[in-house]
Parts: C-alpha cells; structure tokens; sequence
C-alpha cells in the first residue's frame, strides 16, 4: 500500500526501533507510547483489520506477540501487560494497516481506569447471541 506509514517501516522506508521481525513479522516501538516499551506487532504484508488477515499470518503475529510480550513485562519490570487491537475509526483504529499492541503496565498508571460494562436489558443478550452465532 503506498500511502500505508507501516508498509513503508515495514519496506525499511521509514525508520523504527525494532523489537523483532521474522519473514512474516515486525515489531517495533510505539513511537508515543502508554508506558515506556510500549510495543506495535504486524504483519509484514498489508492487511486494513483483523477481519481480512490471513489465518495463518495471524497466527504467526499472536505467536510472535507472546514471545514479545514476555520480553517487555520482564524487560521493563512492569506488573501487567495489556494486549489490545483495534479496528475501524470507531474502535480508536488510526493506521490502516493491521497491528497489536503490546502495553506494559504498572499500578495506578492511570490507562485504562474505567471499564464501564453494562448490564443487558431483559431478552437482550439473547437476541444478540442469536445475530452473532447466525453469522459463523
Ligand atoms: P491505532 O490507534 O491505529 O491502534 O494505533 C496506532 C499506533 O501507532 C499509535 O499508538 C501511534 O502512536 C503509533 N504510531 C503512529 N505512527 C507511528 C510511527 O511512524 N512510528 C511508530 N513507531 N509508531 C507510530
Ligand atoms: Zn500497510
């Protein structure tokens, strides 16, 4: 993708500070990270979401990402780790081109403070289970 920032860190275009690459992934620094050793995983090739990657380019990310994730929570000394991906604008999604993040965290660091679940009105949650599983 020629306009893509991460084909072209990914085509040695642009610079990065690498974390890890194998044929099919790369790894670097998030350039403005949560917490220091903040870390991005992608595929090599482009792909826009999580919805078209290839399965098998997917699996060799996941697997990737845990050997990384690993190396930050130990490396940085953090106690916790977040693994996050996101999807679309309205997911917080800001490059098109497929990434996890991997974010070391610490007590109180103040990400991430508010989970604000709700509960399902009467019948909802059935009625969604039903939209989801009639799409597998
Ligand atoms: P998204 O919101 O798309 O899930 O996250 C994109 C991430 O990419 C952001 O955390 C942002 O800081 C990071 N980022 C954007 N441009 C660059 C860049 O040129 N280099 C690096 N290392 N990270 C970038
Ligand atoms: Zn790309």
């Amino acid at each position: 993708m020629a306009d893509c920032i991460f084909c072209k860190i990914a085509l040695g275009e642009i610079p990065c500070a690498k974390i890890y690459e194998d044929d099919l992934v790369l790894s670097f620094l998030d350039i403005n990270p949560i917490n220091p050793g903040h870390t991005l995983v992608l595929p090599k090739k482009h792909y826009t979401t999580l919805l078209e990657i290839d399965p098998d380019v997917l699996e060799a990310c996941v697997l990737a990402s845990q050997k990384i994730a690993k190396a930050i929570y130990t490396g940085v000394k953090a106690d916790g780790l977040n693994f996050l991906q996101n999807n679309f604008r309205a997911a917080g999604q800001l490059i098109d081109h497929v990434h996890f993040h991997l974010i070391p965290r610490y007590e109180n660091d103040g990400f991430l403070t508010a989970w604000p679940g709700r509960q399902y009105p009467s019948g909802e949650m059935e009625s969604t289970l039903k939209k989801i599983v009639a799409e597998l």
